[in-house]
Formats: structure tokens, C-alpha cells, sequence
């Protein structure tokens, strides 16, 4: 192949992104020169470090919405769906709020699990079906909603199929049924506008190293009023973050993060044009140029960066071999990638078994460029037409 595209071509930010230039640069005097302890207040060096964590504070709060002392530092997503849920149940349970938690079959492990063991500890849970397009109706949450609930979690943004949910309306539901409202807007951060307050959230989970941040980095994002989330801590100790969530600030993390909110936030509309072009483009050349092949998840309600496609007949773990090294994917989701499993969020939207077996997930990213999705694109028909050819 005579190219002069540069390999390996990443298409896999779903799983994360690489770190902005401009992100590392303000993370960098935060590990050598003003490496104080937010916490040390007495002296120059805990004042700058903390300093600085309220400037990323501001930076995160300006992008949602919100004001300052809503945003809880935490190590990730993982860790703010794990506060969220947890949290929320267990001072529901302390104080005879109720104990049933209302959820969607296609959300993050995250989320799921933390369900699942609350289950164990004498929850009630409701996981949601969704329709073809992996989307969840305001009304089947409304039908769920009884007297004990305390809880309804549904994602932005799927992290596999890039659904939209219709969050404006899950809030209003919410709202009308004094039940708090969590989202894992993750993926929807930086391709969708976030407004809280619009949109009606309580809690939510961000991560830094979906947006050009840091790894171990993310926010819990929790409403002081109108309600008044009230959430038990996961972890105790020294009192941090207003107590919610103890432990030493992760100073340079905390400092990309905001700066990496903040470009995401006012790069929205450039950077989802850009990546709109080229999941369109490659899109309409794969559905041109190749027969049976199945876009899964919604067809217009998807974040711009995604393509979550089945091609029928050729198995996708087959496909993301024959891709290596040049083109980096994700068949299925990158947390359940080395199993043989299918994916939970193609078993929700589809009882067709190909279509579970042959799905590859194409997540582009702000600094891909045309000529590598025209590579790519070559490659995956190129590649798609030999594997067919093989087993038909
Ligand atoms: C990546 C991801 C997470 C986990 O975030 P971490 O910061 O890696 O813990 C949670 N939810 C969704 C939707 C994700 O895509």
C-alpha cells in the first residue's frame, strides 16, 4: 500500500484519547515547581496548589453550569458512579428515604455493578429495556417510579453505540417525582452542550481522559440545591472535598482536567463538525461500497464521533486482527474486549446474533484527519471483502 498516512491510526477514543498538548503544559509545574498540598493553606506552596484547583474547579463548574462547591474531585468515572449511586443509597437507607433505584440495561459496567450490588444489599433495582436504537422512553421511567424510589441512572451519551437519551425529559420526570436524577454523561461531554440546570441533573459523571485529559482524573458533579443531593462518602479520612471525598488532591490531574473541560467546552461545535464529517464520510462509503452492513444504535441521536457498525458475516474479533497494526478499534466495548461474551448493549437493542458477533466500534477523535478515515475506510473494505471471501 502506498501511503503516506502515518500507522497506527487510533480509533478508539471511547476507551480514551491522548493528552493535549496545552493540557500537559499547564499540568507540568504542578509536579515539580508548585507541588504543595491544597490542604497546607498556612504557607505559599499549599495556597498555589490550591490556587490552582479552584481555577480547574471554575473551569469545570463555567462548563455545566453549576456552581464551584457542586464539583467533588474523584479518580474517574468509575469512582463518581460508584459515589453517585452508592452514596445516594446508602443515605437513603441511613435515613428511611426508600430503596428503589431505577436504571438501563445498556449503561456502563459502572453503573451496572454498583446496582448489582446494592441488589445484594437489599436494593430494588429496575433495569429499563431500551428500543432498536438502544434509547430509553421518559414514559417506561415514569411507569417505574413508585413511592420508594430514590434513584434514576441514565447515561448521555452509550459508550458503544452513541446513543443520545432524551436527558431534558428524564429530568423533568424526575422533577415531577422528587426522585434524584444521575447521569454518566462521559461520552457526551464535549460533544453535547451540558446545562444542569436545563436539563434537570442532580449528579454527574465526568472523566478527564475521555477529553484530551489525564487518566485518574474525573468529577462528580452533585446539585446543593433545589433538591439538595444528599450522598454517604465511599471513602473517610482527612475531610476533603467537603468531606465527600477524602484523600490528598491529585493536583496536576485535577489541573489538566479543568483545562481540558475548558477546551472541550469551547471546542464543542468545532471539534463535532469535524468528527460529523468523518464518521460521514466513512459511513456512506462503507454502506455504498460493501453489502450488509448494519449502523447500530440510533440513526440521528448518536454522538458525532461514533460509528458502532456490523458486518455480517465476518466476525469482528477476525476484523480487528486483520486491521492490526495499522488500525486500532474495539470490537464491542474496551471493558469487555478479551471476552467472548457480546456485548450487553447489542443484546438490548438486538435479538439478532450476527449483529452482537460482527460489531466493530469506530470512535473517532478530534485530531484524526481526513486522509487517515480514507485509509482506514480502504482498509476495512479491503479487509471486510478477503474475510468474506473466505467464508462464503
Ligand atoms: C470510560 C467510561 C467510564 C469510566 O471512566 P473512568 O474515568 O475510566 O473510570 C464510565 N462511563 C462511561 C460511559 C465511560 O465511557
Amino acid at each position: 500500500m502506498t501511503s503516506d498516512v502515518d500507522t497506527p491510526i487510533y480509533l478508539d477514543h471511547h476507551a480514551t484519547t491522548p493528552v493535549d498538548e496545552k493540557v500537559v503544559e499547564e499540568m507540568t509545574p504542578y509536579f515539580t515547581e508548585s507541588y504543595g498540598n491544597p490542604a497546607s493553606e498556612d504557607h505559599i506552596f499549599g495556597a498555589k496548589a490550591k490556587q490552582a484547583v479552584n481555577q480547574a474547579r471554575e473551569r469545570v463548574s463555567e462548563a455545566i453550569n453549576c456552581r464551584e462547591e457542586e464539583i467533588i474531585f474523584t479518580s474517574g468515572a468509575t469512582e463518581s458512579d460508584n459515589l453517585a449511586i452508592r452514596g445516594a443509597a446508602d443515605y437513603a437507607d441511613d435515613n428511611d428515604k426508600g430503596s428503589h433505584i431505577i436504571t438501563a440495561v445498556t449503561e456502563h459496567e459502572a453503573v451496572l455493578e454498583v446496582c448489582e450490588d446494592l441488589e445484594t444489599d437489599g436494593f430494588d433495582v429496575t433495569y429499563l429495556p431500551v428500543d432498536e436504537n438502544g434509547k430509553v422512553d421518559p414514559a417506561d421511567i415514569q411507569d417505574a417510579i413508585r413511592d420508594e424510589t430514590i434513584l434514576i441512572s441514565i447515561m448521555a451519551a452509550n459508550n458503544e453505540i452513541g446513543t443520545i437519551a432524551p436527558i431534558k425529559e428524564i429530568g423533568e420526570v424526575a422533577k415531577e417525582n422528587e426522585v434524584f436524577f444521575h447521569t454518566d454523561a462521559v461520552q457526551a461531554l464535549g460533544y453535547l452542550p451540558i446545562d444542569v440546570e436545563e436539563m434537570g441533573i442532580d449528579l454527574m459523571s465526568i472523566s478527564a481522559h475521555k477529553i484530551y485529559g489525564p487518566k485518574g482524573v474525573g468529577a462528580l458533579y452533585v446539585r446543593r440545591r433545589n433538591p439538595k443531593v444528599k450522598l454517604n462518602p465511599l471513602l473517610h479520612g482527612g475531610g476533603h472535598e467537603r468531606g465527600w471525598r477524602s484523600g490528598t488532591l491529585n493536583v496536576p490531574a485535577i489541573v489538566g482536567f479543568g483545562k481540558a473541560v475548558q477546551m472541550a467546552d469551547q471546542k464543542l461545535e468545532e471539534r463535532s463538525q469535524h468528527v460529523d464529517e468523518l464518521t460521514s464520510y466513512m459511513w456512506d462509503r462503507l454502506n455504498d461500497e460493501l453489502d450488509d452492513v448494519v449502523l447500530n444504535g440510533h440513526p440521528e441521536d448518536r454522538i458525532p464521533n461514533n460509528l458502532n457498525i456490523s458486518f455480517t458475516g465476518v466476525e469482528n474479533k477476525a476484523l480487528v486482527k486483520n486491521l492490526q497494526p495499522d488500525i486500532a478499534v474495539s470490537a464491542g466495548s474496551a471493558c469487555t474486549t478479551g471476552t467472548v461474551e457480546a456485548s450487553h448493549v447489542l443484546q438490548a437493542i438486538t435479538d439478532d446474533e450476527e449483529v452482537w458477533h460482527h460489531a466493530i466500534r469506530f470512535g473517532l477523535g478530534k485530531d484524526n484527519t481526513r486522509e487517515e478515515i480514507e485509509y482506514a475506510t480502504d482498509e476495512v473494505i479491503k479487509i471486510v471483502n478477503r474475510l468474506r471471501n473466505l467464508t462464503f
